[in-house]
C-alpha cells in the first residue's frame, strides 16, 4: 500500500549540500508495523516525512493506495494527508488547548459537526485511556500521557496509516513500553498500518514485523525482524 520508488532527497544550502536519501526503494504492506532503524543522521526523519510529503523528494515516486503523491495538486495532497496521522518525539500538542480540544482540533479544521466531534473525541480518549483527563492541559500531564493525547489526535481523522517519528525516545523504558503496546493495539484493533522510525533496537524488537535499516541515506538491510536481526 505504501511504496517508495527510487526516492532521493537533496538538501541544498549555503553551508553545503546533503544527499539525505539515495535511491530508496521500499514497500510497506497494509497492516504492517514497519520499523525504520538507523543512527542519528541516517535519514530516518527525512524518509518518514517523504511518506506524507511533509518533505518533497528531489527524485522518485511515493505511491500510497495506488496514487503517486508526488504528482498530486496541493489540494488533493492535503486530502490524502488526512489518511496519515503522525506523532513526534516532542508530542507537538497545542499548549493553550486542553486534552479534548487538542484531539478535536483536526476535526474542527475539517468542519466536522460538533456532536460528531464530541462522540469521536470520547471514543479516542477512551481508546488511549485518558477520558478522565479530558479537561487537563498538556502541561499538567506526564510524557506518556502527552503522547497518548498526540496519538488520539493523530487518529482523529480516521487515517489508515500512523507515522511515528521517535515517539518513545523521550520516555522512560516502562512508559515507552506502554506506548508501544498502545500502537500495537491500534494496529490490531483498528487495522491501521504503523510506520515508525527509531534509533533503538528494542523498539523494533518489541513491536515491528518488518524493518529497514538505513545508513547514510541508503537502505542497507530490509526484511522481517527475524531475518534481519536473528539470523545466526
Ligand atoms: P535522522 O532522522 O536519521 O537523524 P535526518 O533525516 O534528520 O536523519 O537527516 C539526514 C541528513 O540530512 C543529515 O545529514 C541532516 O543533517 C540532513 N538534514 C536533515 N534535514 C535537513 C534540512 N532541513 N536542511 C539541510 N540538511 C538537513
Ligand atoms: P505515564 O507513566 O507517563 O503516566 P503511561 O503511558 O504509563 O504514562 O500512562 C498514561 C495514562 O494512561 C495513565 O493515566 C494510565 O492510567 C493510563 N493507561 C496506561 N496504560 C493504559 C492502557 N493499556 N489502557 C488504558 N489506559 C492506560
Amino acid at each position: 500500500m505504501i511504496q517508495l520508488k527510487n526516492v532521493s532527497k537533496l538538501y541544498e544550502s549555503k553551508e553545503g549540500n546533503v544527499l539525505a536519501l539515495k535511491n530508496i526503494n521500499l514497500t510497506i504492506n497494509k497492516g504492517d508495523i514497519y520499523g525504520i532503524m538507523g543512527l542519528s543522521g541516517a535519514g530516518k526523519s527525512t524518509l518518514i516525512r517523504c511518506i506524507n510529503l511533509l518533505e518533497s523528494p528531489t527524485n522518485g515516486e511515493v505511491w500510497v493506495d495506488g496514487v503517486d503523491l508526488t504528482k498530486l495538486s496541493h489540494n488533493l495532497l492535503r486530502q490524502s494527508r488526512r489518511n496519515m496521522g503522525m506523532i513526534f518525539q516532542n508530542y507537538h500538542l497545542l499548549t493553550s488547548r486542553n486534552v479534548e480540544k487538542n484531539v478535536a482540533y483536526p476535526l474542527e479544521l475539517n468542519n466536522v459537526k460538533k456532536h460528531e466531534i464530541n462522540e469521536r473525541v470520547e471514543q479516542l480518549l477512551q481508546l488511549v485511556g485518558l477520558w478522565e483527563k479530558r479537561k487537563h492541559y498538556p502541561s499538567q500531564l506526564s510524557g506518556g500521557q502527552r503522547q497518548r493525547v498526540a496519538i488520539a489526535r493523530a487518529l482523529a481523522t480516521n487515517p489508515q496509516v500512523l507515522l511515528s517519528d521517535e515517539a518513545t525516545s523521550a520516555l522512560d523504558p516502562i512508559t515507552s513500553r506502554s506506548i508501544l503496546n498502545l500502537l500495537q493495539e491500534i494496529n490490531e484493533k483498528l487495522n491501521i498500518t504503523v510506520v515508525l522510525i527509531t534509533h533503538q533496537m528494542e523498539v523494533i524488537e518489541q513491536i515491528c514485523k518488518k524493518v529497514a535499516v538505513l545508513k547514510d541515506g541508503e537502505v542497507v538491510e530490509e526484511g522481517s525482524v527475524h531475518q534481519v536481526f536473528k539470523t545466526p
